[in-house]
């Protein structure tokens, strides 16, 4: 065991007794495949392990391996991470799987440096998948484990800057002992994630005797961040377009946050005069059916406030970017967060209409 880690012993003995049984955790006589660990990873990024659970489970149902996930089209990995936020992972998962079968055979290699060359894999992914998947010593260091070791180790510098953040890696390696470093590696980021949380659970902490900010009485100053991005709010006023049976949405193009997730149309702003703009896009002036509830939601750093109305037009009016699909389909298609509530929303409204 590494003689630098003092309380070493006593986090490996408590992770053993403590450890929450997710099904990306192997058991005795249930291994769990590199592929399976690298999915788990990418969806536990920026994600709460229970919110991953059952994402993670019908992942695996539908794309089993590295094959069926590279045969996948874009929008039924998007489908698949509905819900998930942060859209660029299944994107990257699908060009990585595809990047797998023409270099690797469709398997995932076990070297460091040969799993730094797959598209999508930051220091991050590396390290977990070389350690949970491979049993090497490495470094999978993401802010769990930089907020326990910038407490642990009393470490002050901002942990938002790259060169810091390659300090906790390094600082990693040198703790990690050589016996079952894979181990210590998962315990330190169960550590933080369920004990040295933002608000610090030190009176249970199996490390505290060694603990430096607890020495000291600063753990809950610890870590040191630079202040996250101000709240920005938008006003969005979103338009159910409806012909007959279908209603009209776009998909957003890639290069925009949402890329490749459908949403209704749009126009940005409290002031916007919905009815002059629609006129302008279609050429045609659409009859106004009604308003609908309005939606709140927030993604990255913005707080949205979508107010929609619902408006009808009695031909299949061409609008570049978007296209007329049948209520009945709607539910196939991946969407962003607030529009798949608008869209629940119309289709109960819809079917509401039906019964009157
Ligand atoms: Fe974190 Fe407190 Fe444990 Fe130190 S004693 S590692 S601050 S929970």
């Amino acid at each position: 065991m590494a003689e630098n880690f003092a309380g070493l012993a006593d986090l490996v003995s408590w992770f053993k007794k403590s450890k929450r049984p997710f099904p990306w955790r192997g058991s005795p006589g249930n291994s769990i495949s590199p592929y399976a660990v690298w999915v788990s990873e990418v969806m536990l990024q920026q994600t709460r392990a229970e919110v991953v659970i059952p994402y993670f489970q019908s992942w695996m149902k539908q794309f089993p391996d590295i094959t069926s996930l590279a045969q996948a089209s874009e929008d039924e990995v998007i489908k698949a991470w509905e819900g998930l936020g942060y859209y660029a992972r299944p994107r990257r998962l699908l060009r990585a799987a595809q990047y797998l079968m023409a270099h690797h055979s469709g398997n995932i290699p076990s070297s460091p440096d040969l799993l730094a060359k797959i598209p999508g894999f930051g220091p991050y992914t590396v390290g977990a998948v070389a350690s949970f998947a491979f049993h090497q010593k490495a470094a999978a260091v993401d802010g769990n484990v930089m907020r326990f070791l910038s407490r642990y180790l009393l470490i002050r510098d901002d942990i938002g800057t790259p060169s810091v953040q390659e300090e906790f890696r390094r600082r990693t390696m040198e703790l990690l002992p050589n016996r079952e470093p894979w181990v210590v590696m998962e315990a330190m980021i169960e550590l933080g994630a369920v004990i040295c949380k933002r608000q610090p659970l030190c009176t249970i902490c199996p490390v505290r005797t060694a603990c430096r900010a607890f020495g000291e009485g600063i753990a809950a100053e610890l870590p040191r961040k630079s202040p996250a991005k101000a709240t920005i709010r938008l006003t969005r006023k979103a338009v159910v377009l409806k012909c007959g049976e279908k209603v009209l949405v776009g998909q957003v193009p890639l290069g925009q946050v949402m890329a490749g997730l459908f949403e209704f149309p749009i126009f940005e702003g409290e002031q916007v005069d919905v009815y002059h703009e629609l006129g302008v896009c279609l050429n045609e002036k659409p009859c106004l059916l009604g308003s609908l509830d309005i939606i709140r939601y927030v993604f990255t750093h913005y707080q949205v406030t979508l107010q929609p109305t619902l408006w009808e037009v009695d031909k299949n009016i061409e609008w570049p970017g978007y296209k007329w699909v049948a209520l009945g389909d709607l539910r196939q298609l991946p969407f962003s967060s607030g529009h798949r509530r608008l869209c629940e929303q119309i289709l109960r409204y819809f079917d509401e209409m039906e019964k009157m």
